[in-house]
């Protein structure tokens, strides 16, 4: 059986027959019913997408078996991205998978430690600058205005492609579309893919409802909630401290052709349902991940209308990536001789 997305929605992906239909194993991801925290926040439905259980643990598989599928096709033998970190581990895994030699520009220092060790593992040349996200991406832009050198950012169109099939499999799952999309918003893309997904699927008579569409941003870093680019975004949630997002409008016309909005989360906020998540629910999504479910808390405690609503909520990405967050989280460790009497003790109390 073969498997990925390349050959689930061929049908509604740029494939010619010179398309090579590799894959690493992306997509159908569990769509997770959550009822008691349903009733907690007071909608219909909840589901949780949990898209860390791609490949290399986020959703930028998704599209990234399509950009370099495509890379390949058109004879590439070497692609680069800027990266926050998961962009870098996905590229350089599905690099190493089509035989692209992978280039990641990073911002310094600012990486989470588990996609780090990703682009390490899968070999791809890390440059490291002295800089944010925004920076890394001016710069690739640029370079691969004069090299020969695939960009496989979100900027590459074949990514947005690709990552709507997160919306296909909602929708075959459900058999409709859901009332309402929480996601987290940094560079913009998946939002829009999202919504140009939903859209095809509804235009294809496979869905009647269209979803609002509810992103959320940090609140250290939101430029589309501000109105205007943030020159040094701040946030413990990494795969969304960008400050100038490449797929601004498109997010903009996602939010306003779906009725939805895009609104700022407190790193408080994401933390306590980044916490939450994990505890109530045993769903361990990385820091950014967990904005979609802050941001659904943070509407129902606002009084939005969420009864009888089908809600899903986007997992980006999976916890593993940032051991140093998790760690930071205060946990219930104790430490104890090893003789049945001492662990006895450490049962109670
Ligand atoms: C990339 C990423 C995001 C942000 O997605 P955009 O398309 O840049 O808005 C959110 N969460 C995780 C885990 C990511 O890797």
């Amino acid at each position: 059986m073969p498997h990925g997305v390349l050959h689930r929605f061929e049908a509604f992906l740029p494939v010619t027959p010179a398309t090579p239909m590799l894959s690493l194993g992306e997509g159908d991801t569990p769509l997770v019913s959550c009822p008691r925290l349903a009733a907690e926040v007071g909608c219909g439905e909840l589901y949780f997408k949990l898209e860390g259980c791609n490949p290399t643990g986020s959703f930028k598989d998704r599209g990234m078996v399509v950009a370099v599928a495509k890379a390949a096709e058109q004879g590439a033998r070497r692609i680069i991205c800027a990266s926050t970190g998961n962009t870098s581990a996905s590229a350089a895994a599905y690099g190493a998978r089509f035989g692209l030699a992978p280039l990641v520009v990073v911002p310094k220092g600012n990486i989470a430690l588990g996609k780090l060790a990703q682009a390490v593992m899968y070999g791809a040349r890390i440059i490291a600058v002295d800089g944010n996200f925004d920076e890394a991406l001016d710069i690739v832009k640029r370079v691969t205005e004069t090299h020969p050198i695939a960009l496989v950012n979100s900027l590459n169109p074949h990514r947005l492609e690709g990552q709507k099939t997160a919306a296909f499999e909602i929708v075959d799952e459900l058999r409709e579309a859901p009332d309402l999309l929480c996601l987290p918003v940094g560079n913009a893309g998946n939002i829009a893919a999202y919504w140009k997904g939903f859209r095809e699927y509804h235009q294809a008579g496979r869905a009647k409802v269209l979803p609002r569409m509810m992103g959320f941003e940090a609140a250290g870093a939101a430029p589309i909630v501000q109105g205007a680019p943030v020159a040094h975004p701040q946030t413990v949630a990494s795969a969304i401290r960008i400050g100038n997002p490449a797929s601004w409008r498109l997010a903009v016309a996602a939010r306003d052709e779906s009725g939805g909005d895009i609104r700022a989360v407190t790193d408080d906020e994401i933390l306590n349902a980044y916490r939450k998540l994990a505890r109530q629910e045993g769903i361990f999504g990385e820091p950014a991940s967990a904005a979609s479910f802050a941001g659904l808390l943070q509407l129902a405690r606002d009084g939005y209308p969420l009864a009888g609503q089908r809600v899903v909520c986007i997992v980006t990405g999976t916890g593993l990536k940032d051991p140093d967050t998790a760690m930071s989280v205060p946990g219930d460790l104790v430490e104890t001789a090893a003789t049945i009497e001492a662990v006895e003790r450490a049962l109670i109390g």
